[in-house]
């Protein structure tokens, strides 16, 4: 026989917010913590519940004392190996699996970077459970928003799995702030030192002084209008100079071999939210504003008024790019 539990007298927001207890990721590279990733604590608050910060690696201690300083951190877990430095999904995942189970957490977060998409993926198979991408915003602890289409529509995820693996766009979620005076407890993780069948060889990283595309607060970007690779450097390279701005492109400037592929901006490049979004001879296909459309300024150079770029731009010039963007590069330099 059995008997109904007596109820308790607390309220079920503060009971949830006890139960829930939220892993967030933490990405570093050479010893330094990427901005998706306190993104990725930004979400992780709105989660409400405790959060604590994962980092593993060569060396990440002094990434961990730099993470105990951010904001809405608890605690952090370290892993010191450098079997981990490269992030490496086929031996990470087990590692993220075994902490996740011996810290009872109900979310894991990771930001929405190549490492993020790489990598709970797999954990979430390895626990049977769903993984949700790209969220942009967080309606409760068990219902996320991402868009879907390249942006034409959003979807509302409902989730009833023991574990929500979720990865969060970076442009939706502002970083937490770091505070000097704040320090959270580190303490070292479990390492299951999983064999791995992939190796790590090599890298080719196109080195740049520019700021990084997916993170600065001025872009400027062009498109096929741009004719050829020289006119894109000639045209481009100098006002991005005079603005301190990133450099980014369409997806048809790419293809045509006008900029590297890094630069890619949209649906299959990069999302990018910066101050300011300038772009000449872009058209403004779909693909191409889902990845630049949360920009706060948009401005846009090109000779055809009815382009649809113009329809989501603030600032907006019809004209020939090869007269009025190098017009606008000397009117900045001159301040
Ligand atoms: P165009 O559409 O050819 O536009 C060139 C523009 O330059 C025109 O508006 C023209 O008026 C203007 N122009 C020409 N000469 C001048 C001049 N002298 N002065 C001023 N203006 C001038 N695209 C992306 O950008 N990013 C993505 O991530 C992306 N992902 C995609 C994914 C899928 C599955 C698919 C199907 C497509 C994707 N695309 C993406 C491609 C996208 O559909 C467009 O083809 C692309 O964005 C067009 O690039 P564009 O605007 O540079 O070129």
């Amino acid at each position: 026989f059995l008997r109904p539990s007596k109820p308790t007298v607390t309220s079920p927001a503060s009971a949830l917010a006890r139960l829930l207890s939220t892993l967030a990721l933490l990405e570093q590279r050479e010893g330094k913590l990427n901005p998706s990733s306190l993104s990725a604590v930004t979400a992780a608050q709105k989660l409400g519940g405790s959060i604590t910060g994962f980092v593993a690696g060569s060396g990440v201690k002094a990434v961990a004392e730099q993470a105990a300083k951010v904001e809405g951190l608890e605690k952090v877990i370290v892993v010191e190996n450098g079997a981990y430095d490269k992030g490496l999904p086929e031996n990470y995942a087990p590692l993220l699996v075994e902490n996740i189970k011996k810290g009872g957490f109900t979310h894991v977060i990771a930001g929405h970077s190549a490492f993020g998409k790489n990598l709970l993926p797999r954990v979430a198979a390895l626990l049977d459970v769903q993984q949700i991408s790209d969220i942009t915003s967080i309606e409760s602890e068990d219902t996320f928003i991402r868009p879907i289409y390249a942006g034409n529509a959003v979807l509302t995820v409902q989730s009833t799995d023991p574990i929500k693996l979720i990865t969060a766009r970076g442009t939706a979620f502002p970083a937490a702030p770091v505070s000097e005076g704040k320090t959270a407890e580190i303490t070292e993780g479990t390492d299951p030192n999983a064999p791995s069948p992939t190796e790590w060889v090599s890298e080719d990283l196109v080195q740049s002084a520019r700021p990084d595309l997916s993170t600065a607060s001025r872009v400027v970007s062009g498109g096929r209008g741009l004719k050829s690779k020289e006119e894109f450097d000639r045209i481009i390279t100098p006002l991005a100079d005079a603005l301190g701005a990133a450099i980014g492109a369409s997806r048809a400037a790419i293809d045509s071999g006008f900029a590297d592929n890094s630069l890619q901006v949209g649906q299959t490049g990069k999302n990018v939210a910066p101050e300011l979004y300038l772009c000449a001879g872009i058209s403004g296909a779909i693909q191409h504003l889902a990845g630049m459309k949360d920009s706060k300024v948009i401005a846009a150079i090109n000779k055809d008024p009815d382009a649809p770029i113009f329809q989501v731009a603030d600032v907006g010039l019809v004209g020939d790019l090869f007269e009025k963007v190098p017009e606008l590069t000397e009117k900045l330099k001159q301040g």
